[in-house]
């Protein structure tokens, strides 16, 4: 798959995804300002557009994320997106400490 065919797929997936979420906004307009914890990323997110997989929801950005990588291959599961975020939440981390030691040495 070369880059171009890797950014239409991002492109169809970003129109898809973007659906999901007004389809849900439309049968339920409170969904737009009703919040829930997304097991993924750990952040409050609407309930518009999050998706249940393997009995997980997941908000909207995330579900872009888990549906991309699934159509490009990068990933079987949602647990492996997860695990993804969870080293990208740890990196996050990492950083911020570091910020820290940083600032109270100073
Ligand atoms: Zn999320």
């Amino acid at each position: 798959m070369n880059k171009e065919e890797e950014l239409k797929i991002i492109e169809d997936m970003q129109a898809v995804v973007e659906q999901m979420r007004l389809d849900d906004l439309e049968d339920n307009p409170d969904s737009g300002t009703e919040l829930f914890e997304c097991q993924c990323c750990g952040e409050e997110k609407p309930l518009a557009g999050s998706v249940v997989y393997d009995g997980i929801r997941v908000c909207n950005d995330c579900v872009l994320l888990a549906e991309t990588g699934f159509a490009l291959g990068k990933i079987k599961n949602i647990s492996e997106l997860m695990q993804n975020m969870e080293d990208r939440k740890l990196e996050a981390q990492c950083r911020f400490i570091r910020q820290d030691e940083i600032e109270h040495n100073n």
